[in-house]
């Protein structure tokens, strides 16, 4: 087999670092929780993860059951959250496997109970109110039979109500009325377990954004994503004001240079015609690899540290630069599509911005047929 047309490159020392940067941020008080979902948003979940535990993440965070049993099989032993099951889904595995569980709803709680009573050890699980979001979580209406349930469950043996947790609206948006009131519905809902007599280990309310902006919503400890990563949690809130690095580059080699004239249009449907003689390189990743649509005529991508803008539309497998019409630039150059921005390359936080989307959204959809290389 060939060697893949383009690559993404993981700098697991950056994990490391952003990691570690952020517990310093957070203060010793605060247990760290590195999110390692999304296949490590995008950076290969085991990976990030070991680079996680190296650094002294307390947790992992995931979505899916899928994603907390691959961490357990592949051998981590720490403390793990996952937060999205679904009906039907055999649960016994997880509590096997130490995994905490969130519990959304009284039915969640009881389909947790009975895998707890299969496996025969109780399930650690944590409950989660929405305090807003209006997504996963118990609504405030339904809390107190929530806690009620698992204190009974608690007495029963079944499970150890470990946590209590909630989701935020928009961290990344310090002045957003929704902070306030989010804040202050979580610590009724604590109110609340605490007067049904629960006592978890851990109270957690803040992402990345929360964590790094706004040190009353740590509580016990913060869930970390996007800032593990070395991203901008928040607009305006950059990696080198954090000291953090990003730890992703997508690049690829030039597939191939040409000359064209004045008036060729580039691309299907020429949404790009050339006013004047230009070279063009060919980059050889498109939409099929997670490069947006949406960045047609608009994102930039770097050769020898010098940003060329893309021409025309992305296409499934490539897309064209413009290398100016005095390049020298040659087939087999490297091209990269996004990196740190050390070298004169976009970040993909730059991508995200020309793009109209965010940076998770880059770094979880870039690489569907490149090679991951760690470093
Ligand atoms: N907590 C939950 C429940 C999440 O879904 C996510 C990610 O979306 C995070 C924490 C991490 O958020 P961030 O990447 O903004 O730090």
């Amino acid at each position: 087999m060939n060697t893949p047309n383009a690559e993404i490159v993981v700098d697991v020392a950056a994990i490391r670092h952003n990691v570690r940067r952020l517990r310093e941020w957070v203060g010793p008080d605060v247990q760290m929780m590195t999110v390692v979902k999304g296949d490590g948003y995008g950076h290969g979940m085991l990976d990030a993860a070991r680079a996680a535990v190296a650094a002294g993440a307390d947790w992992l965070g995931v979505a899916t059951y899928d994603e907390a049993l691959t961490l357990r099989a592949h051998g981590y032993t720490g403390r793990l959250l996952c937060w999205l099951g679904v009906p039907g889904q055999d649960v016994v595995p997880l509590v096997d496997a130490d995994v905490d569980v969130t519990a959304y709803s009284v039915a969640e709680l009881d389909v947790i109970r009975a895998a707890a009573r299969e496996a025969g050890v109780p399930a650690r699980v944590q409950l989660k109110i929405d305090t807003g979001l209006s997504r996963g979580g118990a609504t405030a209406a339904d809390w107190p039979g929530l806690v009620a349930a698992a204190r009974e469950a608690e007495v029963a043996g079944e499970v150890r109500v470990t946590g209590i947790w909630s989701h935020l609206v928009a961290s990344d948006d310090p002045g957003h009325p929704a902070n306030d009131l989010q804040e202050k519905a979580f610590l009724d809902a604590l109110a609340i377990a605490d007067a049904a007599g629960l006592q978890p280990e851990v109270r957690h309310l803040a992402n990345s954004a929360a964590a790094v902006l706004r040190p009353s919503m740590r509580f016990d400890l913060v869930r970390c994503g996007i800032a593990s990563y070395g991203l901008d949690p928040a607009p305006g809130v950059t990696p080198a004001e954090l000291d953090l690095v990003p730890a992703m580059t997508a690049r690829a080699h030039l597939a191939m240079v040409k000359r064209i004239e004045a008036g060729a249009g580039v691309s299907y449907g020429h949404l790009w015609v050339a006013d004047a003689p230009t070279t063009l390189g060919l980059v050889p990743a498109g939409y099929a690899d997670g490069v947006p649509r949406h960045g047609s005529n608009v994102l930039e991508i770097a050769v020898a540290g010098e940003r060329h803008p893309l021409r025309g539309r992305v296409c499934m497998d490539q897309v064209v630069i413009d290398l100016g019409p005095e390049s020298s630039a040659r087939a087999g150059d490297l091209a990269v599509l996004f990196g740190p921005g050390s070298q004169g390359e976009p970040t993909a936080t730059e991508w995200a911005e020309a793009c109209g989307t965010i940076n998770y959204e880059i770094v979880t959809r870039i690489g569907g047929r490149f090679a991951r290389t760690v470093v």
